[in-house]
């Protein structure tokens, strides 16, 4: 299964209906897109997914949470005179 919004190839099924057979969902261990089988064509098929939402390595990279810059332990609470 290809992930409609990076085109990663290991996307895979994770979970059926209750009922048996209505729908399946999907989710991709790179961007963590999850979508179920009877969502319309644009949101399950690569080629037609919107081109400004599609996700890169290098845009899934960038949006990795980076820690803030702190400054060296008691740099902020030492008066400057
Ligand atoms: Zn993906």
């Amino acid at each position: 299964m290809i992930c409609p919004r990076c085109d990663d190839q290991r996307a895979a099924k994770i979970f059926d209906s209750p009922e048996s057979g209505a729908w399946e969902i999907y989710r991709c261990p790179r961007c963590f897109f999850t979508w179920r089988s009877t969502e319309e064509d644009r949101v399950t098929r690569p080629e037609l997914y919107d081109a400004d939402f599609k996700l890169s390595e290098a845009k899934i990279r960038e949006m990795i949470p980076k820690p803030p810059i702190v400054p060296p332990e008691g740099a902020a609470s030492k008066p400057r005179y």
